[in-house]
């Protein structure tokens, strides 16, 4: 009898809160082409737990410049806003095991306290969380929730690395297999203040409920893996294999970001630009 090949699944997962440019094109057509080849699917998810940042136009944006780039995709699309649910089963199921805690610090708090020190450790994503809502009693947790203090939640990866009990690592299409080193992100929020999740939270837990075996994604998001495997342990999900592939610059050498206001793929579209040469820019 013969085996079935082993499913290809992979996504493209963009936020929308911009128009995508030319990186996110590189990124969605790098997924959607190996896709194509290894006789997989391709999924795209709108990553829209930002309420206050993401906005319906932009999510046309996504559909309509895809279709431009000559993508297809399946439907109905995931589109994080209408899964708040899974998260919070999630962030349950971490609570439960004793690998959450509320943390009621304000940026200022968390400032102050970095201030503090003068070897505080910082991480890629900035200073490390110091810790400060780590060891609360439960009676003083209990007491601040119940009055109403806004508090997100953290993730105690000292506690849950010891309850995972041995080095974790994924493997990377580029770089092999890489150990993972998550105390350089330290407690990283699980559900924010505003929002009931985070994006390492709903992340892993899209890609495992999506079915997602390869992950196709810029290298600026490479030390996010660092928590991700640790979360999909912690998670009983699988961990994918990753792709992270280098970023596209701009011809100051500059990465595509949102931020420098990269040319946006809406704007090449209606300079009469044409998908054959963008696509022949690529690296
Ligand atoms: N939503 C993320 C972004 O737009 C990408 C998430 C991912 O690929 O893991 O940067």
């Amino acid at each position: 009898m013969l085996t079935k090949p082993e499913e290809f699944v992979t996504r493209f997962a963009p936020s929308p809160t911009g128009r995508l440019h030319k990186g996110h094109a590189f990124s969605a057509l790098m997924a959607y082409k190996r896709a194509q080849a290894e006789g997989g699917r391709f999924l795209l998810r709108i990553e829209d737990i930002d309420i206050t940042r993401c906005r319906a136009e932009f999510v046309d944006g996504i559909y309509e410049d895809l279709a431009w780039l000559g993508l297809a995709w399946e439907t109905p699309v995931r589109r994080q806003s209408e899964h708040f649910a899974d998260y919070q089963a999630a962030l349950e199921k971490l609570k439960t095991q004793g690998l959450a805690y509320p943390c009621f610090c304000t940026r200022k708090d968390i400032e102050a306290e970095i201030a503090k020190s003068a070897s505080a450790p910082h991480g890629p994503d900035g200073p490390v969380y110091p810790g400060l809502c780590r060891h609360m009693s439960t009676a003083e947790r209990t007491a601040k929730i119940t009055g109403g203090v806004p508090h997100a939640w953290r993730l105690n990866l000292a506690t849950a690395l010891n309850h995972i009990g041995e080095p974790l690592a994924w493997r990377d299409e580029i770089k092999g297999t890489v150990p993972a080193i998550p105390e350089a992100l330290g407690d990283v929020v699980l559900a924010r203040k505003d929002t009931p999740t985070s994006y390492n939270l709903s992340v892993v837990v899209d890609d495992a409920l999506q079915g997602i075996t390869h992950i196709i994604r810029g290298e600026d998001l490479f030390h996010a893996t660092h928590i991700h495997v640790v979360l999909q342990r912690l998670l009983d999900m699988p961990t994918p294999i990753y792709h992270h592939h280098g970023l596209m610059l701009d011809e100051h050498g500059q990465r595509f970001a949102k931020r420098n206001r990269a040319v946006t793929l809406e704007s090449l579209r209606n300079s009469g630009a044409d998908v054959a040469t963008l696509m022949r820019a690529f690296p």
